[in-house]
């Protein structure tokens, strides 16, 4: 591992202030930083700790919807009442991810933020366009079974690895910034972006930013959804395709619907064509395979990963089966 330095931040002043020196990042639970350290893929010269930050309350606002800081561990959330009884999707995403050990570092910034699992990325003997712009990309003629069919680019086909992110999409959280001189909000939709020309641009954090909070709104969708995530083993494994799905019925009718993927895309991947099929429509098998139709048919395979279109209409007909199945609005 590269040498560094580490000081410990008490106040968001002291955070931001830290972080303009070069080559310096901010660390919350490190579930992704110190592994990449360790694998001399990221090499910061000053990490600063933001763990003493207040920014670990989960609040519930009068309308219903939810208040996360940035600290907030992803157990912690999971397990809130309130996250387990209005946005299941939420809770069901977060605990399909890593392990109980790593749910209980990883925080609620650091999961919007974490790095993706290509192999290639992670061994720096690979040439790897998002580690060292320019160098190429392995994947796109190596092995990519585990890669992207939806927001590739040629220069860049690693999906992006959170669960958390893909059911915030659905339910249209927004993410808080600070930047010293005032905050902005980004919904998250836009704060993850496609790999283009610039693979290691991945969200559109600016140096010198920090996560806050991220804000959920209630809805009339938020207590019928779920989260299906389809991977090699059953725990402690990565999504090769997830979706996270969301109902506002009226009887056996869509009102409106939210549908997003994970493992598939180089972003948490929101589809507006699935959302279409569903919007007005029934409640049944066939609506819910014909939504599934659309929202792959964009879809590129590569040599090894063709199969992800299938498997992401399985988990998409699966996530709307069990988010149909939940009970009345419970915001
Ligand atoms: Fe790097 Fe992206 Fe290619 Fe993986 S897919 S090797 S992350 S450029």
């Amino acid at each position: 591992m590269t040498p560094f330095t580490f000081a410990k931040a008490r106040t968001e002043r002291e955070a931001l202030d830290l972080v303009h020196q070069p080559n310096t990042v901010f660390i919350a639970g490190g579930t992704t930083l110190l592994d990449l350290m360790k694998l001399n893929v990221q090499t910061p010269a000053r990490l600063i700790d933001i763990n003493g930050l207040p920014l670990d309350k989960i609040e519930v606002e009068a309308d219903g919807s939810l208040r996360v800081g940035a600290m907030v561990r992803n157990s912690d959330l999971a397990h809130h009442p309130k996250v387990q009884k209005s946005f299941p999707v939420l809770a069901e995403a977060l605990l399909s991810g890593a392990s109980p050990q790593l749910r209980n570092m990883a925080t609620t910034g650091g999961n919007l933020m974490q790095r993706t699992r290509c192999y290639y990325f992670r061994d720096p003997i690979y040439a790897c366009n998002k580690r060292r712009p320019g160098s190429g990309c392995a994947a796109l003629e190596g092995f990519n079974r585990i890669h992207a069919v939806l927001g590739g680019s040629d220069q860049c086909i690693a999906t992006h690895p959170s669960d958390m992110a893909v059911a915030l999409v659905a339910l249209e959280a927004v993410v808080h910034i600070s930047r010293g001189k005032g905050e902005r909000s980004v919904p998250i939709e836009e704060f993850h972006v496609l790999p283009g020309n610039t693979p290691h641009i991945e969200t559109v954090l600016q140096p010198g930013e920090l996560i806050t909070h991220v804000t959920v709104p209630a809805s009339n969708f938020a207590a019928r959804s779920a989260y299906v995530k389809l991977r090699d083993r059953a725990s402690y494994e990565f999504a090769l395709s997830s979706a996270a799905a969301a109902l506002d019925l009226q009887g056996n009718q869509i009102r409106s619907a939210r549908l997003a993927l994970g493992g598939v895309a180089t972003k948490p991947w929101r589809s507006p064509e699935g959302e279409r099929v569903l919007t007005g429509a029934a409640a049944v098998e066939e609506t819910f395979h014909a939504a599934a139709d659309a929202a792959m048919q964009g879809a590129v395979p590569h040599k090894h990963n063709a199969y992800k279109i299938e498997l992401a209409k399985r988990a998409i007909v699966r996530a709307l089966i069990q988010a149909a199945q939940k009970g009345e609005s419970r915001v």
